[in-house]
């Protein structure tokens, strides 16, 4: 049944398609957009479009960035010669807002999960080895505390380690199976100080 007329209707079903958004959800969005000055309307689409267009992954540590390399590898002020690798770019800002990490990172977008069909050359792994020189005196392995994470772990540890570069991994504080981004700032804190050897 055609409620609304096929704007809306367009409009409904492109937001219903995000993660997390069911049907009832995209309906209220729609509304609340189609309510919106139209000022901001467009701000928004534009913003979606501005994002799509200029947003790249940065050379040096793959992170989400309008300026190549980022901001955080250009800023000469960071600790050099510590690299944490994270599954996300969600994950790295965790980090970055307990101010506790001064070091640079690594992006993989993603975690090896062999059921779902993702091996170790679906992320970024071969980025961070080739990254690594004699300038990099520790690699902090800090995916998440999830089956794929451990994997992954083991896995990075199992390349760089021959090549002589101390690998550790974040400590158990964080709760087993949870996303980094939803944990506490000062859980994340913790579990960075409490890193060990892999
Ligand atoms: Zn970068």
């Amino acid at each position: 049944m055609n409620y609304y007329g096929d704007s809306v209707n367009k409009l409904i079903e492109q937001l219903s398609r995000l993660p997390g958004i069911g049907g009832k959800s995209a309906q209220r969005l729609a509304f609340h957009i189609i309510n919106m000055p139209k000022e901001e309307a467009k701000s928004l689409a534009e913003s979606i479009i501005q994002a799509k267009t200029e947003v790249k992954y940065c050379s040096v540590c793959c992170n989400l960035t309008d300026s190549d390399p980022c901001a955080i590898c250009s800023d000469q002020r960071r600790q050099r010669d510590v690299i944490m690798v994270v599954e996300n770019p969600r994950d790295m800002a965790a980090y970055e807002k307990t101010k506790g990490y001064k070091g640079l990172y690594h992006i993989l977008h993603g975690a090896i999960a062999v059921t779902k069909g993702i091996g170790p050359e679906d992320i970024r792994i071969r980025e961070l080895v080739q990254r690594l020189d004699e300038s990099i005196k520790e690699v902090i392995i800090a995916t998440n505390p999830t089956v794929e994470g451990d994997v992954t772990a083991v896995y990075i540890s199992k390349i760089l380690k021959p090549l002589g570069v101390k690998v550790t991994r974040i400590a158990n504080g964080v709760p087993v199976g949870s996303d980094l981004e939803y944990v506490d700032e000062v859980t994340l804190s913790r579990a960075l100080e409490g890193r060990s050897e892999m």
